[in-house]
């Protein structure tokens, strides 16, 4: 699409100059032309110097894909697509947090600081049945990446073992609060203060590549998917989304989870069609519930649904050793990244579905993310109309039978 879009616009800006201003200033305005981002994917290896002998100012290669980020003029571009090593070349894409525009307000923040709160379990950790899960798992240990704004790690109900920042600077510290929101759900400590997380135990990683205002670039979650392979992550919760695809982007999901890693993310809070990556086939896609376990107005819906759990009014851990309620698909998101690493940590290889089916299908006692994936869904509580549907996926997601108790 993105290719075609390209061509397009060439031609037409093209057939403007002509007619405007005759031929002869095409070649002048050709040199003037601006450079834009673009994330250049190859079919088998990169290869930076055509890039480069293509006017490209090469920023960054990727290890997850053959590709590789560059700044080029359009008409650049479509010199370098002639090439037969070039599979796409696409224009860099925005994409946003999608949690913050459901805040719920500071009524509801309290302080952690100098009396934090007495620890208590949020209404979203009850409802999936996070607290009868963890005698069996508390998700120790399991690599979990939150791909968001970064993780505040000074306060006092996280614990952060490492992570990355892919948007420039040195810091994964959060400067916007909604990926300490996500994390908390996910891994905030059992101690006496604050909440808890779904899996407590959790080692919980930050990939800041979101900014302050909640944006980031697809090309910058590509750099933050290489950075969860090449450091052997397990989980990575994806609270943000847009509303366009690069093949790109889509290659890079597809090739974390051939390599292992189990992608979640929010399904958006338009009230419109799944955005992406949750739309992709490799990422679970995750909507919102309320306290009724009625699916909020405003999450996004349709066949690429797979599961749905706590979204509305959820209390967390904020930055600035605080504590928050907001609302989103970003906060029903991390309910399941977290279920997923309680699930991991059992190391489940003989259980079978309810079909009597086993989940380890090639028997290695391993489950890949496709097999993690079905598990979840097997044993979600339906709700809406019987079976997988639009609006819930195959239902509420479900800690407790997740990890094999009955
Ligand atoms: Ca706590
Ligand atoms: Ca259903």
């Amino acid at each position: 699409m993105v290719k075609a879009r390209i061509i397009k616009a060439l031609s037409v800006g093209c057939v403007m100059l002509m007619v405007l201003m005759g031929c002869s200033m095409v070649v002048a305005a050709k040199k003037d032309e601006e450079k834009v981002r673009c994330i250049v994917l190859f079919k088998d290896n990169i290869d930076k110097k055509l890039v480069e002998d293509n006017n490209g100012e090469v920023l960054d290669t990727y290890d997850i894909i053959p590709g590789l980020v560059a700044d080029m003029t359009k008409s650049d571009i479509k010199e370098l697509m002639k090439s037969d090593k070039v599979k796409s070349v696409e224009e860099d894409a925005e994409a946003e947090i999608i949690g913050d525009a459901k805040d719920e307000g500071n009524g509801n923040d309290r302080g952690g600081s100098p009396s934090p709160p007495a620890q208590t379990n949020p209404w979203g950790i009850l409802k999936i049945n996070a607290d009868d899960a963890w005698t069996k798992s508390k998700g120790t240990s399991i690599k979990v990446a939150v791909m968001d704004t970064g993780i505040d790690t000074g306060h006092s109900d996280l614990k952060v073992a490492g992570g990355i920042n892919v948007i420039g600077g040195s810091s994964y510290k959060d400067d916007n609060g909604h990926g300490t929101h996500c994390a908390g759900i996910i891994a905030a400590l059992d101690n006496t203060i604050g909440v808890i997380g779904v899996g407590p135990g959790v080692s919980l990683y930050a990939i800041k590549a979101l900014n302050k205002q909640g944006s980031g670039s697809y090309s910058n979650f590509i750099k933050g998917l290489d950075w969860a392979y090449s450091n052997g992550m397990q989980v990575v919760s994806m609270s943000f989304g847009g509303t366009s695809t690069t093949t790109a982007f889509e290659t890079a999901c597809a090739k974390a989870k051939a390599n292992g890693i189990v992608l979640v993310a929010a399904a958006g809070n338009s009230g419109g069609p799944i955005i992406y990556p949750a739309a992709y086939s490799s990422v679970i896609a995750v909507g919102a519930t309320d306290k009724t376990n009625t699916v909020a107005s405003w999450s996004c819906y349709g066949s690429q649904l797979d599961l749905v759990a706590p979204g509305v009014e959820i209390y967390s851990t904020f930055t600035g050793n605080i504590y928050k309620t907001l609302s989103g698909t970003s906060m029903a998101c991390p309910h399941v990244s977290g279920t997923v690493a309680l699930l991991l940590y059992t190391v489940p290889g003989l259980r079978t579905d309810s079909n009597g089916i086993k989940y380890d299908t090639n028997g290695d006692n391993i489950w890949d993310p496709s097999e993690v994936q079905h598990c979840l869904e097997d044993t979600a509580s339906d709700l809406g109309s019987g079976g997988k549907d639009s609006y819930y996926g195959y239902g509420l997601v479900n800690a407790q039978k997740a990890v094999g108790i009955a």
